[in-house]
């Protein structure tokens, strides 16, 4: 026998589960039971694709067996079995990437951390939530030797070899004193049909009854293990799908929206996807988790392929099932297969109408859904083609004129006749953007703006190119269209300021100009349609590359007061000063910073001296 250490992270957590946070203890039995399947999945597979296991004999199924008198709850699968260094692997470590980083998230507030570990999902270890004692007798299949594990919670568990007749699974809960509700036949039958009713694989309960002085052991099926996604729609009901998706995805809530498909046609295949509520912990990870199990003819492929779905659509959560395919067809080769390339567009496509078909049908329940996903569902801008379109009709802003998220089709429908372009402007604050110096050529036309204030959006936005042939326009470009408004005269009229204020910041700017957008701010900086803007220079920064050294054009307003005054009195002096400072202040209302903040205060010091 030997003693093995938890690693911390395990510890912390199992702190976790046996103060049971977690109201929803019946949870444990969905986790270990799909534990189960997916180990019979995997041993199926194997059986198809590897000649080390082709002769292998066995009925693939789950048993649960109930003792009353000796408190135990006994659940064993014929699956694919743990070794030695497998059971140390497996059970005394997490080997889900970020678990560190998820672990520090836990902070010991039990409602906040039950929803953090519903959105990890933690398995295994639910069993402690129920028992004081959990042993694990696991064989390998094609081996002869077991091991058990056994484990009271605290930091550590012991290992054992074991004799088993047979390859798969035996875990045995111990269970706590005030958990004896587990033990009762109808309390399990009622668990295994709202959570595992749908698995594809058969459980099966023991139950011993006594009966005239006879104990008589019966051992029933007490699941359909129909995989409810070959059923026919008509036949499932709407709560059998939210409890499907809770067994096969760790999540505690229902999900936003299900999507069967069962297509009949040349290419013969079943899909079932969700759209979850919450985000997965590792959805902005770049080792995230595929969310989708591959089948062929209902036999397991894999759960791993994350081209599966293309990666903007990461957070959904369900099941391919394909007829069409070789059982033994190799994942290495899945991604160049035609058939799955077929069934990979449908889905997609399948997947979008449905969320387009809820943005119309149930707005609030689409905003929240974008709340947690459009982020996700923007990077799709950027390589999608094919479903560009109805991926735009997916995207939704915040709008200068309107307080509620508005669609590009919705800016369409209040553009002004003369409007050729959809306005946008990114940065990142929506408030901050909303009162920019920019705009207010646009407010005060009535021409709505796009306020983009999220970081990708610096990068997805100008991909867009155009929607419906309107082109999007950043509304801080130089070369934006002036509808007809000619600087010519005041160019003239202020020509003596100009020369002065571009010798004076010509290090600073590219050009000065007479601005047609400006109403109330004197100054705004405006960016040459090739150049990146302001925002676009900080995430390249943040993506660690070197943006070139760009220069912003300052744009005047001619017609504020400083410039009417300025153009009086000809003085230049107080106009060097004046230029540094509006330079500054057109700056600071883009949310940059001033460099030389010593020299700004100097400044507006000297100058409200001068006024006193
Ligand atoms: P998860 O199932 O999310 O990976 P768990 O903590 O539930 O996390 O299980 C950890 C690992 O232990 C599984 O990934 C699997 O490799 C192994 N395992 C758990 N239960 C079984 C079982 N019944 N048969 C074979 N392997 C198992």
């Amino acid at each position: 026998m030997s003693k093995h250490e938890f690693q911390t992270e395990v510890t912390q957590l199992l702190d976790l589960m046996i103060h049971s946070l977690y109201s929803n203890k019946e949870i444990f039995l969905r986790e270990l039971i799909s534990n189960s399947s997916d180990a019979l999945d995997k041993l199926n597979y194997l059986s198809i694709s590897d000649d080390k296991y082709k002769d292998l004999k066995y009925e693939a199924k789950i048993e649960i067996k109930l003792d009353k008198d000796a408190k135990t709850l006994t659940i064993s699968d014929s699956g694919i079995g743990m070794s030695k260094d497998e059971l140390i692997k497996n059970l005394g470590t997490i080997a889900k990437s970020g678990t560190k980083s998820f672990v520090e998230k836990l902070s010991g507030d039990a409602k906040k951390d039950s929803s953090l570990i519903g959105q990890f999902g933690v398995g295994f270890y639910s069993a402690f939530m129920v028992a004081n004692k959990v042993e694990v007798i696991s064989q390998k299949a094609t081996s002869k030797s077991a091991n058990i594990w056994t484990s009271e919670g605290g930091g550590s568990y012991e290992l054992e070899s074991y004799k088993k007749d047979t390859h798969g699974t035996t875990i045995i809960l111990h269970l706590k004193d005030d958990e004896s509700e587990f033990l009762e036949p109808y309390r399990i039958k009622s668990i295994i049909e709202k959570y595992s009713n749908h698995i594809p694989f058969p459980i099966f309960l023991e139950e011993s009854k006594e009966e005239d002085g006879k104990t008589e052991i019966t051992n029933d099926q007490i699941n359909k293990a129909s995989a409810l996604w070959r059923m026919n729609k008509s036949e499932i009901k709407d709560n059998e799908y939210k409890d499907f998706y809770k067994s096969i995805s760790h999540d505690s809530e229902d999900p936003t929206l299900y999507i069967h498909t069962k297509a009949e046609g040349t290419i013969e295949y079943n899909t079932l996807f969700y759209i979850p509520k919450s985000a997965p912990f590792d959805l902005f990870r770049v080792d995230y988790q595929s969310g989708i199990k591959l089948y062929v003819k209902r036999v397991f492929i894999t759960d791993d392929d994350k081209e599966l779905l293309p990666t903007y659509l990461r957070f959904v959560r369900g099941v391919i099932d394909v007829e069409d395919l070789p059982l033994n067809v190799s994942r290495e080769l899945l991604q160049q297969n035609v058939i799955l390339s077929k069934v990979k567009k449908a889905s997609v496509k399948k997947i979008l109408g449905e969320l387009k078909k809820l943005k119309n049908k149930d707005f609030e329940a689409y905003k929240k859904f974008y709340e947690v996903f459009g982020r996700v569902l923007k990077e799709g801008i950027m390589g999608e083609f094919e479903n560009r379109d109805l991926l735009l009709e997916l995207l939704l802003f915040k709008s200068s004129k309107r307080d509620e998220l508005i669609d590009l089709s919705q800016y369409k429908e209040a553009m002004g006749e003369d409007q050729k372009e959809i306005y946008y402007i990114t940065g990142e604050s929506a408030s901050m953007l909303k009162n920019s110096p920019l705009i207010e050529g646009f407010d005060e036309k009535g021409i709505e703006v796009l306020i983009l204030d999220e970081e990708i959006d610096t990068i997805v936005i100008p991909n867009i190119g155009q929607y419906k042939e309107i082109p999007l326009s950043p509304a801080n470009s130089a070369n934006i269209d002036k509808e007809g408004v000619d600087t010519k005269e005041l160019d003239e009229k202020f020509a003596e300021i100009l020369v002065k204020m571009r010798e004076e910041l010509k290090d600073e700017v590219k050009d000065i100009k007479i601005s047609t957008r400006l109403k109330k701010s004197p100054a705004c900086l405006v960016y040459d349609k090739e150049d990146p803007d302001f925002a676009m220079q900080q995430m390249l920064k943040q993506m660690g590359q070197e943006s070139p050294a760009v220069k912003p054009i300052l744009e005047i307003n001619a017609e504020h007061e400083i410039f009417a005054k300025l153009e009086k009195s000809k003085d230049f002096v107080t106009l060097t000063n004046v230029s540094h400072i509006l330079l500054d202040l057109a700056k600071l209302s883009e949310g940059m910073k001033i460099e030389d903040s010593a020299s700004f205060a100097d400044r507006v010091n000297k100058l409200i001296v001068g006024s006193l």
